[in-house]
């Protein structure tokens, strides 16, 4: 077994390991580090919780314990897709490299820039960022690329969802062609694939088998909603969501609660607070410290339901997160995998629940066809009449049945589903239920025409970007790129479309003869998995705040 000390790692970088607790290096860790410490580039196809961030963070803070830093001159860069990755891995050096003398800094929107600035006029070893902020810097005159030794692109299939990827193109390109890679993705679909090709030299690829899509260790279960009238539907469907929280007891110990829009992660959170639950939003509108707040209140208990928006929430390292309720079918199905995995983590047991209402039912065949399985149905509470409690436990829903391609379909999943909503709802609506629907938005309005794509300053006009195929345009579905509404660029102002703050996915897909993701989002992939399949080890749902004691 490779032991930590076999890898060449410097002795304080091992020093610090041993003060995190961790006793093996995970197969990413093991497969990473030895090619990053020869220098060589390394392409990472794992996802978080599989230990990447340890596998770049530690060969980086060895290869760089030798030279110093130049002022306004970083010497190396990590580029994540959200603040909060981005935090999360800062926190990861700053554990990892505190007994060495690295300066390290984070540029990430929400934050000041002269704060950021008078750190890089220092001269700082490692810069952690989000891209826009990072060009950001860069096209102020603030930064200088050109010593930067190792560059780490973390989550690149996040990047790719967030339009990120001719941002990711350009700073390739500021920074010098003798750089070291490291790249990191969950996924390699075509875009990332064409990306690795032509940034990554010879790279040693590491793929650590992806954890279960929707593995055994998550109970998943699906309830079909009808409202009973378009006024009432919102209410309803809130109504909905807490009868079946209730219905889970004291196993909800906490639960993430996504939902598709942003408009709907405010009412749901406002509306479960209302009824008497310790609940909090998170989405990318929110200012930056309200966001650390709220979740680091997840993390330590003191909130019980997290309700977010895809953006806010994935790929954080959130352990021990009982359930996950979908109370929309996400969009893009991709996403429900990442959002169930923020239950059942690392072995543990969770809980997945959706709702899906009749407008989301291509939605769930698009998911259920991804995982090529059914979400078995669960008894709608409501339609029923039955009482909170007795809602059938998701351990006794008929079994997953195989999906069929859609094309053999007869039948779609709401016909499959074994107790369909029933008119008699409305006799049962409880008359605070009819309050809300009064006073609930009549936003439901999703459109399925595509947004029109905005255009970039920084990439030609392109007529033939389109939005991945069935993209739903709800008004204010999240867009996935928090940092960009920061730029100060005017350019970057007209991205705001008057009110409409979808940001269209997958812009970089459209005419690279790719067909978007879609579900097919295993181009490239290597045979040689060095895995963990589904025996993920418990250590790696312990979080690395609880185990630094940070
Ligand atoms: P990541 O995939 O980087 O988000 O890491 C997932 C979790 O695993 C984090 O909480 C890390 O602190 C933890 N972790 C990383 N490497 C190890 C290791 N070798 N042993 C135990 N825990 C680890």
């Amino acid at each position: 077994m490779i032991k930590f000390s076999d890898l060449n790692l410097d002795p304080k970088v091992l020093k610090a390991i041993i003060d995190t607790g961790y006793e093996i290096p995970t197969p990413i860790q093991a497969g990473a580090i030895p090619p990053a410490l020869e220098g060589r580039d390394v392409l990472g196809i794992a996802q978080t919780g599989t230990g990447k961030t340890a596998s770049f963070t530690l060969p980086m803070i060895t290869l760089l314990g030798r030279g110093r830093a130049r002022a306004r001159m970083p010497r190396s860069l990590v580029l994540a897709p959200t603040r909060e990755l981005a935090a999360q891995v800062a926190e990861n050096f700053n554990a990892y490299a505190k007994y060495t003398k690295l300066t390290k800094a984070l540029l990430i929107g929400g934050t000041s820039f002269k704060e950021q600035d008078q750190l890089i006029d220092k001269g700082v070893d490692v810069l952690i960022a989000t891209p826009g902020r990072l060009i950001d810097h860069f096209e102020r005159g603030k930064l200088i690329l050109s010593d930067v030794k190792i560059m780490v692109v973390d989550e690149a299939d996040r990047m790719l969802d967030m339009g990120f990827i001719p941002d990711i193109e350009r700073i390739f390109q500021m920074t010098p062609f003798t750089r070291q890679t490291l790249f990191f993705s969950a996924t390699m679909a075509p875009e990332i694939e064409r990306i690795t090709n032509t940034f990554l030299s010879n790279p040693a690829k590491i793929e650590v088998a992806r954890a279960a899509t929707t593995g055994e260790n998550i109970k998943q279960g699906v309830v079909m909603f009808q409202g009973t009238h378009k006024t009432k539907a919102d209410a309803e469907k809130r109504e909905l969501l807490r009868r079946l929280i209730a219905a889970e007891g004291d196993a909800c110990s906490n639960a993430i609660i996504f939902c598709n829009r942003k408009s709907d992660v405010d009412v749901v959170a406002k509306s479960l607070k209302k009824h008497g639950m310790n609940a909090e939003p998170i989405h990318g509108d929110l200012d930056q410290s309200h966001r650390t707040r709220t979740l680091d209140g997840f993390r330590d208990g003191s909130i019980r339901f997290l309700v977010a928006s895809d953006v806010a929430a994935r790929g954080l390292d959130i352990p021990a997160v009982t359930h996950v309720f979908n109370f929309d079918v996400p969009s893009h199905a991709e996403d429900y995998v990442h959002r169930i995995g923020r239950t059942g983590r690392a072995g543990r047991t969770g809980t997945a629940i959706m709702i899906c209402a009749p407008r989301d039912e291509k939605n769930l065949a698009d998911v259920e066809r991804l995982v090529q399985n059914a979400i078995p149905r669960l008894d709608n509470p409501m339609g029923a009449a039955t009482p909170p409690t007795t809602t059938a436990p998701i351990d006794d829903v008929d079994a997953p049945r195989e999906v069929k391609p859609r094309r053999q379909r007869t039948r779609g999943p709401r016909n499959a589903a074994p107790t369909p909503v029933v008119e008699a709802t409305v006799a049962e609506v409880p008359a605070e239920v009819a309050e809300e629907a009064e006073a609930a938005p009549v936003a439901e309005t999703a459109s399925p025409e595509p947004v029109a794509q905005p255009q970039r300053e920084d990439r030609p006009a392109r007529s033939d970007r389109r939005p991945r195929g069935g993209e739903r345009t709800g008004g204010d579905r999240e867009r996935p790129a928090p940092d960009r509404n920061e730029r100060p660029s005017p350019d970057r102002a007209s991205n705001d479309r008057g009110g409409r703050d979808q940001e269209p996915r997958d812009r970089a897909d459209g005419d690279r003869g790719g067909r978007g993701r879609g579900n097919d989002r295993s181009g490239g992939r290597q045979d040689n998995v060095v895995g963990m399949g589904d025996d993920t080890p418990e250590f790696i749902a312990k979080s690395f705040a609880e185990r630094s004691g940070a």
